[in-house]
């Protein structure tokens, strides 16, 4: 599965700087997503000794696997902010997302990046549908962005009603990326690709282990989605979340594409939005989001998107079908600033909830000022936020879910012995082999034995059906089918493991 963005702009590897054991840096930042990318940016600009590290390529987790709404309108998101947080608290996230927003406009104004300016819309096909739009239009007008009630939209069904925020912005994340690349580089910064941080070891300056060797840096970022470091235990304290998305050609009808982008309150979520691909322009269609590892088949997820699609734009043909992950906190705002035990030295940006077009630039921007010497107001306001009670209770509910996965993985692996016959084509199956779980997969005619345990906390992995890899339901950390790591907190891929006993 590749996504519109990744198959249209790849960001060439031809430009790897080689990567030298030993090297003094100012800042590594691990990850070249939008986090990585527009802190090293920064950074470079501000005249520091920048590498970026990533451990595939640039955009290869989330970034490049996104829907790239560049949106203050998101969802419900306002008004389950405000159902945690104080309004104070309320008003800085949206502050700090409206900075990344306009940040990131002036940039691609600046570096002659394209990008449309789209109304966002939330919309409702239900009465519980239409009182969440009432409670976020409530939460939007406390934040002070001027969201108004509308009963028309494009969508080819009928709604119960939408909220719309004019003037937001949909972007191509890949040429977004590039052109960051390209600034750090113009700037003296190292985008180095294929090297994975493994390790921080602390002292002045750090030494930053991976899988390459040893750097030193006075400071580290961890821009890799979930931390990958476990100082703080922030791997436990969000919850990974993976979504479908699909492009798709559709026949010119009279009404055209909705010109709009589109997000549905009620379950299961639906996001629309178009996409200009040379001279025609592509239908986007997302949702059916879930835990990570905790879907039976997610290509149930992806047939039942498309068979969505056919019945409200008959004769879309589609043209490309991908998935990705984000992480939610239990209040939905952001995790930024340093690390706990990291000596103040190693930073971590993550948790925007599918939000990420603005809060990785709002991260950014607060990182690097408080590395610089400065600070923003908002960032300390949101870094200063309390853990209510009911940030507790979803805590709670998080962790005692993750404890249930972790108890029937290893309760289902012990009961079962794995066949000796190969699976089917594009069927994983975990079973015991000795005493450990072992997952067995046919890929492309090739069978394959893995460790079925994930490293990072040793949940028992399940086949994704549809990408054909191994995800583990506790933190989200996943692995192809040869073992190889994809994402999530885990350093290090699967061993593998024979065939037979
Ligand atoms: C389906 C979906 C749709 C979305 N749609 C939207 C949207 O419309 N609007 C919006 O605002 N947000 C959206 N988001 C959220 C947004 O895409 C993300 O929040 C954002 O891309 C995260 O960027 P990032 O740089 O923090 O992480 P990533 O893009 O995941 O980058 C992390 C990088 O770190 C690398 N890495 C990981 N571990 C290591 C290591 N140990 N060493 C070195 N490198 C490492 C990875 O390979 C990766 O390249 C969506 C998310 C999903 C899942």
């Amino acid at each position: 599965m590749h996504s519109l963005w990744l198959d249209t702009h790849p960001v060439p590897a031809g430009g790897t700087e080689q990567f030298v054991p030993g090297t003094d840096y100012d800042t590594v930042v691990a990850g070249a997503g939008l986090t990585g990318l527009t802190t090293a940016v920064l950074l470079a600009r501000a005249g520091q000794r920048v590498a970026v590290l990533e451990a595939r390529s640039v955009g290869a987790a989330t970034t490049g696997n996104t829907t790239a709404k560049l949106s203050l309108l998101q969802g419900t998101t306002l008004s389950q902010i405000s159902r945690h947080q104080s309004d104070q608290v309320l008003r800085a996230y949206v502050e700090g997302n409206l900075e990344g927003q306009s940040w990131l406009l002036r940039y691609l104004e600046e570096r002659g990046v394209p990008f449309q300016r789209r109304r966002a819309y939330t919309y409702a096909i239900s009465p519980q549908g239409t009182e969440a739009l009432r409670r976020e239009q409530r939460a939007a007008e406390t934040a002070g962005l001027s969201v108004t009630w509308t009963d028309e939209t494009e969508l080819p069904f009928p709604v119960t009603g939408a909220i719309v925020l004019e003037d937001q912005a949909q972007i191509h994340p890949m040429e977004v990326l590039d052109a960051l690349a390209t600034e750090l580089r113009e700037h003296g910064g190292a985008l180095i690709q294929g090297v994975r941080v493994t390790g921080a070891g602390i002292g002045s300056p750090l030494t930053v282990e991976t899988t390459h060797g040893q750097v030193q840096a006075d400071h580290l970022v961890l821009a890799t989605g979930a931390p990958i470091l476990d100082r703080g235990g922030y791997f436990a304290k969000l919850r990974p979340h993976r979504s479908y998305a699909q492009a798709y050609r559709v026949p010119a009808s009279p009404a055209g594409l909705p010109q709009g982008m589109y997000l549905s309150a009620d379950a299961p979520s639906r996001s629309l939005r178009t996409a200009p691909l040379g001279d025609e322009e592509l239908l986007l269609v997302g949702g059916n989001g879930h835990v990570v590892g905790r879907q039976d088949s997610p290509q149930a997820a992806v047939d039942e998107l498309e068979a969505w699609t056919a019945e409200h734009f008959p004769g879309a043909q589609r043209t490309h079908a991908w998935s990705a992950q984000d992480y939610r906190s239990a209040n939905l705002i952001p995790f930024i600033g340093t690390l706990p035990r990291g000596g103040g030295s190693i930073y971590l940006a993550t948790g925007y909830n599918k939000w990420g077009m603005t809060n990785a630039v709002a991260a950014s921007l607060a990182i690097t000022a408080e590395m610089l010497g400065g600070q923003i107001p908002w960032a300390a306001t949101l870094g200063r936020r309390l853990t209510t009670p009911s940030d507790l209770l979803t805590g709670l509910k998080d962790g005692a879910a993750v404890g249930k996965e972790f108890a029937s993985g290893w309760a289902s692996a012990e009961l079962r012995a794995l066949p000796d016959e190969p699976p089917a084509e594009g069927v994983g199956i975990v079973g015991r082999r000795g005493a450990a779980p072992v997952g067995a997969s046919t890929v492309d005619g090739i069978t394959r034995t893995v460790s079925a345990v994930c490293p990072h906390m040793g949940g028992v992995l399940r086949w994704n059906d549809a990408e054909c890899s191994w995800d583990c339901p506790l933190h989200g950390s996943r692995f192809g089918a040869d073992g190889a790591l994809l994402e999530g907190p885990a350093v290090r891929d699967l061993p593998t493991a024979p065939r037979s006993e």
